[in-house]
């Protein structure tokens, strides 16, 4: 991520007067830090050409272009490119009907998250006025019924299943029936997934599939799987053709490079991404924010998501107004701090602000909290017109930093750091503008 922005700076900063060398150079770093974060070589070698003749197109007017305006460009270039990679149109998306009895069957390896990622949909259609029951079709795996049941429990859905009937199959279509009799509107169907693909699983999806009639079949796939998505999802798609994809486990260390192979190659979009074991760790796809940290440039859309259902609305708006002018002023991070302590577990949240993560994970989550509650105490400190500021106001007037340590009962060092992180914060807000904004709000996946 970070070597990909490295590299448009460092191309650009070689003061390289020929246009047309810098966009090689520079496609040829992006084209590696790609292939490092698992996105497959023919799809760099697609988009390396794509953005090549983009850019070369023009290469009369660029070739006037400053450096600043040449960097914004290319990153432009790659980043839409990118989303165009990953975000698949499909021209009748699953929408459930009210008053009808939905099937979803989900299939995937075992432990790529179906059983975590069920109950996640199951919570999202609840909330959403469907009256949603679950089937847990995985006789395989001992333990796998009350995995379920557990969950299902924990977030008060309707469950089906058997301890004692072996066939999955008897069990799936049992469950499916029992709850179409009880009119539930969205039926969700568990199934269990073998370390490896093996014929026999592939047979038992089928059969499963057959005896169910999904209106939707969604893959779970495991973001850290790396290259091998392309070969995992085709294989599923002949046998299971399903119709749209959850990518768990965003929130570990992939950046889920190998999942733009498995939307390209099955021409399947990402409907949802799993970002955590709660239930509650699920979020919609944005193409857009799944490029952003693939780039590394932090995943500033769907936190204001977050915000949005958490937050009082008006500082999210004013935030998000801020961020797409460019800005970040101190009073948008004390916002911003209080709506993540509303929100935990912070560890979590704090990954997605650039600089926060780091900060934060060399910390206990109890270390933590305490770290946050000295923010604020930072901040109600300061007046309204340094919380207006973009924090530079602090530099022009250093009694101002004396004063607020005072406060606060903290120290000059501390309110320096809080005003290095807002810098941080300032500085990605601006990448954000170049980048074109904050993509605007679509409608909610089906
Ligand atoms: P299944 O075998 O496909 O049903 O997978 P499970 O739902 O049982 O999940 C396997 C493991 O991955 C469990 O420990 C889950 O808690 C964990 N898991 C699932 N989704 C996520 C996610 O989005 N993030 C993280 N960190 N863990 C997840
Ligand atoms: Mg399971």
């Amino acid at each position: 991520g970070k070597r990909i922005n490295n590299a448009v700076t460092n191309a650009i900063s070689n003061e390289q007067t020929d246009y047309e060398t810098t966009v090689q150079s520079m496609l040829k770093e992006i084209a590696t830090a790609l292939l490092e974060n698992d996105v497959n070589i023919r799809l760099v070698s697609r988009l390396r050409e794509n953005i090549k003749n983009t850019l070369l197109s023009n290469a009369n007017v660029n070739a006037k272009f400053t450096n600043a305006q040449t960097k914004k460009l290319i990153q432009k270039t790659v980043f839409d490119e990118l989303c165009n990679l990953v975000d698949c149109e499909v021209t009748s998306p699953f929408q459930p009907k009210k008053r009808q009895s939905n099937v979803i069957m989900f299939v995937g390896l075992q432990g790529s998250g179906k059983t975590t990622s069920c109950t996640k949909l199951a919570v999202y259609y609840s909330k959403r006025g469907y009256k949603v029951g679950l089937v847990c079709a995985d006789t395989f795996r001992a333990g796998a019924f009350d995995q379920l049941k557990q969950n299902a429990i924990k977030a008060k859905i309707p469950f089906y299943g058997s301890y004692t009937e072996p066939n999955p199959v008897k069990v799936a279509k049992d469950g499916v029936d029992k709850f179409k009799k009880e009119k539930f509107e969205i039926i969700i169907v568990d199934t269990s997934g073998r370390h490896q693909q093996e014929d026999s699983l592939f047979q038992e999806m089928v059969e499963i599939s057959q005896a169910v009639k999904p209106k939707q079949t969604i893959m779970v796939l495991d973001a850290s799987i790396g290259q091998a998505a392309e070969h995992q999802s085709k294989a599923f798609k002949e046998s299971a053709d399903f119709g749209s994809i959850i990518l768990t486990k965003m929130d570990g260390h992939a950046r889920g490079g190998g999942a733009i192979s498995a939307v390209a190659s099955t021409n399947t979009p990402i409907i949802f991404i799993g970002t955590g074991e709660h239930i509650h760790d699920f979020e919609k796809f944005s193409p857009k924010s799944f490029v952003s940290k693939l780039l590394g440039i932090g995943d500033i859309e769907s936190l204001m998501e977050r915000f949005q259902t958490v937050s009082d609305q008006d500082d999210a708006k004013n935030t998000l107004e801020n961020i797409q002018q460019g800005k970040f002023t101190l009073l948008d991070f004390k916002n911003q701090m209080q709506t993540i302590m509303k929100m935990g577990p912070l560890s979590n949240i704090a990954n997605m602000i650039p600089g926060m993560g780091n900060m934060l994970n060399q910390f206990s989550e109890e270390e933590t909290s305490k770290k946050m509650k000295t923010m604020v105490y930072i901040f109600d400190s300061m007046t309204k017109k340094e919380l207006e500021s973009d924090g530079r106001i602090f530099i022009d007037e250093p009694s101002r930093l004396v004063r607020v340590a005072k406060g606060s009962g903290t120290t000059v060092f501390d309110i320096e750091m809080l005003l290095m992180q807002q810098q941080m914060m300032a500085r990605m807000a601006q990448t954000t503008k170049q980048m074109g904004g904050l993509p605007t709000k679509g409608g909610m996946p089906p």
